[in-house]
């Protein structure tokens, strides 16, 4: 085994946590399936074990960006089918055909090479119900359909994407509107088109109508909300924890600088622990003088500017705070929570953000 020769950060993943936020999403829109979306290493959570857990409990595909996420889970023995949710290259055909992996068809060109190169394979459109993104709109959706028609091409699914995150918004009902009369017409055209999905996680959370017969859950797998409005609606468990230790207690007088640019000066005498996690870690330089932690149980802030491998804590009043104490950067521990969503407001980011950076950038320990 690999000496660990690193400074101890780490980033716990509970996938008991996992599980409780697969079911709690599966009770709330059921009977909708869910295709949770594993992308980007899981949102940072570790591809492998998360799709492992949420195949156990019988997600209906997952849902990944990239070819070569696909074949690593099949490549780990899980059976649970693929769903390519961002469209697909030329080259990866072969691969897709092979592991009968589901491609999402998003444009005109995608759709004539899998009509030339593999006509069988079953594969769902995408259509552009106002994200502007990927997906097919206007005319091109009514030449990709008379194509589609026309060659008998294995057409199994019509998905789309929603742009918006708030609750009761007219453009998110207006997505909802184009993307069901989408699927009327599709059906009217003879095409049973077994499944439809359209609901990310806030989507599925605040829209009932918008659940269909499945929805791509991601960010509320993860235990984090996309709006506070969700909160209303179900309760989750954050999986992803961060964890360090101080390696270091100043003692720093009234007016003292300390760190890059000696931005902080304390106006007490005060006690400022050094924690070995910084930007290179995913802990990000914005959270310089607004980020938080937990220490003995206590909420102490970061001052002044985090560093690439390093951040102060204010542990003044930490009664008996002393080198070697955990530091609780993120997640939910047994003396209290430090919330993705809240934290990376302060950072001026998104929950998804922290989630991806500080999941890939850091030693991942599963319970
Ligand atoms: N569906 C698609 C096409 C996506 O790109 C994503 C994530 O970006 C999701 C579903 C999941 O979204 P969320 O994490 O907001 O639930």
């Amino acid at each position: 085994k690999e000496k660990n020769l690193r400074r101890p950060v780490w980033v716990e993943i509970d996938l008991g946590a996992i599980r409780y936020n697969f079911r709690q999403l599966k009770q709330l829109v059921a009977p909708a399936h869910l295709i949770p979306v594993v992308k980007s290493d899981a949102y940072g959570h570790g591809l492998i074990p998360v799709s492992r857990v949420l195949a156990e409990e019988g997600a209906l595909f997952l849902g990944v960006s990239e070819l070569d996420e696909a074949l690593k889970i099949k490549e780990a023995g899980i059976k649970t089918p693929l769903l390519l949710i961002s469209g697909f290259e030329r080259e990866w055909l072969k691969e897709i055909v092979r592991g009968r992996i589901t491609p999402t068809v998003s444009s005109l060109k995608e759709l004539q090479i899998l009509a030339q190169e593999a006509p069988k394979t079953a594969f769902h459109l995408k259509v552009d119900t106002g994200m502007g993104r990927l997906g097919l709109e206007g005319k091109e959706l009514d030449l990709a359909l008379e194509a589609i028609l026309k060659e008998g091409l294995n057409l199994t699914g019509l998905m789309s994407h929603l742009a918006l995150s708030g609750p009761e918004e007219p453009f998110t009902r207006e997505q909802i509107f184009r993307f069901k009369a989408t699927l009327k017409r599709i059906r009217d055209l003879g095409y049973p088109l077994p499944l439809a999905h359209l609901a990310n996680s806030a989507g599925a959370i605040l829209y009932p109508e918008a659940r269909f017969t499945a929805i791509r859950p991601g960010i509320a797998i993860y235990g984090a909300l996309p709006h506070p409005a969700c909160e209303k609606v179900l309760r989750l468990r954050p999986a992803m924890k961060v964890l360090s230790r101080i390696i270091e207690i100043k003692k720093v007088s009234p007016g003292q600088g300390v760190g890059y640019g000696l931005l902080f000066r304390p106006q007490r005498p005060s006690q400022i622990a050094v924690v070995p996690v910084g930007y290179d870690n995913g802990y990000l330089r914005t959270l310089s003088g607004r980020g938080w932690a937990l220490v003995r149980g206590k909420r102490v802030p970061v001052v002044g500017s985090v560093c690439m491998r390093a951040l102060f804590l204010d542990v003044t009043e930490v009664e008996g705070v002393d080198v070697g104490d955990e530091v609780l950067l993120l997640g939910s521990g047994a003396e209290g929570d430090i919330r993705a969503e809240s934290l990376a407001e302060a950072a001026g980011t998104i929950a998804y953000e922290l989630f991806c950076l500080l999941g890939r950038l850091n030693s991942k320990v599963f319970i």
